[in-house]
């Protein structure tokens, strides 16, 4: 069944990558939904508009949506499971920080009950009493911060003892999986550079050579300057976005020549460790000190066609980093309606065509 389903969306990726090209922009069920479905999380990370409360930011626009509520109501998120479990899409739960959603594990049931893959992106501040839960939930993969050694990420997230909370989280995960004989969840940890951290990846690495994790995920920091929002601003009125990431980080203030150094030396380090996007230093420079797009692989906006993504008020957006526009909500109407519909289809037009693709992670693919 795993082989089948892996073969399924490599088959969707590829019928995808062909279907971007042709005028009706149509899109076949997407391999992959991203649902937010809190926006709680205790900690105010220094690159996250989330925790620092920018309104005006994209994320926290698209996270949010329009109502008031906290978050999605779990029968919201089941009655879509129902519309979309026939195909066994891969569910990736996200937050704010989805272990504070007070139904995370019914939730991870539902998915599995109904044979979907699920994964969570976390911040690992409650890991360690819910590690037992999770694993016996199904959960497929696990994705952590950690963006820095024990003063750096402590620093960073705002929060003293932290980085030492985390680490016994991810311990006490491991000496689960091995007391229950299993090899799920795969451990992922997330690195995000930024100019808080970026002399510290080799550090940070190091630290954690002890964890019997599966991958360190080693990403650039995403981020739309005051600049490169304004000339967006300018360009498409209609579709306003705000800066985003640049309020309590400065993504100029990174050094490339140590940035470079670092990551030269990572590659070295071990098959476990993977830099998303790899950058030669030129490029690196033009990606951290201007505001030029550069690295455009594939002229079209692929995941606009295998990705869904849900905010808490049930709104199917874009992306987190898009700007915001609601497609329509899946409480009031079927997914594959909203999918399909005209408005979904006119924005798969524009994908990759806004000055503030030129820092978003998908412009690269
Ligand atoms: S843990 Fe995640 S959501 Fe919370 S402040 Fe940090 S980056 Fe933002
Ligand atoms: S590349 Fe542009 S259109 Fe595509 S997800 Fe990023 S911001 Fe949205």
């Amino acid at each position: 069944m795993k082989k089948f389903l892996k073969y399924m969306r490599k088959i969707n990726q590829i019928t995808s990558s062909v279907f971007c090209k042709l005028k009706f922009r149509y899109a076949f069920p997407p391999n992959f939904f991203y649902i937010a479905v809190t926006k709680s999380c205790s900690l105010k990370c220094k690159m996250c508009d989330w925790g620092g409360d920018f309104p005006e930011s994209p994320f926290t626009q698209n996270l949010g949506g329009v109502d008031n509520n906290k978050e999605l109501h779990l029968e919201v998120i089941v009655k879509l499971f129902d519309e979309i479990s026939w195909y066994r899409p891969s569910v990736n739960i996200i937050g704010a920080e989805p272990l504070e959603y007070s139904k995370i594990i019914e939730l991870i049931d539902e998915a599995t009950l109904r044979g979907m893959e699920t994964s969570i992106t976390t911040n690992g501040v409650l890991l360690n009493e819910m590690s037992d839960d999770l694993i016996f939930a199904g959960l497929k993969n696990i994705n952590i911060s950690i963006n820095g050694t024990q003063e750096v990420h402590d620093k960073i997230c705002g929060e003293k003892g932290l980085y030492n909370k985390v680490v016994d989280g991810i311990k006490n995960l491991e000496h689960l999986m091995k007391k229950y004989k299993t090899n799920e969840p795969i451990i992922n940890i997330v690195f995000t550079i930024s100019n808080h951290n970026y002399w510290n990846i080799l550090d940070t690495v190091h630290a954690l050579r002890d964890l019997n994790y599966n991958n360190i995920l080693i990403n650039h920091f995403t981020f739309i300057s005051k600049e490169l929002a304004s000339m967006h601003n300018e360009k498409f009125p209609n579709i306003k976005v705000g800066p985003k990431a640049v309020y309590h980080s400065d993504p100029k203030k990174v050094c490339i020549d140590v940035l470079f150094s670092q990551l030269e030396k990572l590659k070295k380090y071990n098959h476990r460790i993977h830099i998303r996007p790899v950058l030669n230093k030129n490029e690196l420079e033009k990606y951290y000190k201007t505001d030029e797009p550069f690295i455009q692989r594939n002229s079209k906006c692929i995941c606009l066609w295998t990705e869904a993504n849900i905010n808490v008020s049930g709104d199917v957006i874009a992306k987190f980093y898009c700007p915001y526009i609601s497609f329509g909500n899946i409480k009031e109407k079927n997914f594959f309606l909203i999918w399909n519909a005209s408005k979904f289809r006119d924005f798969r037009k524009l994908g990759k065509k806004f000055p503030v693709c030129y820092r978003c992670p998908s412009y690269f693919t």
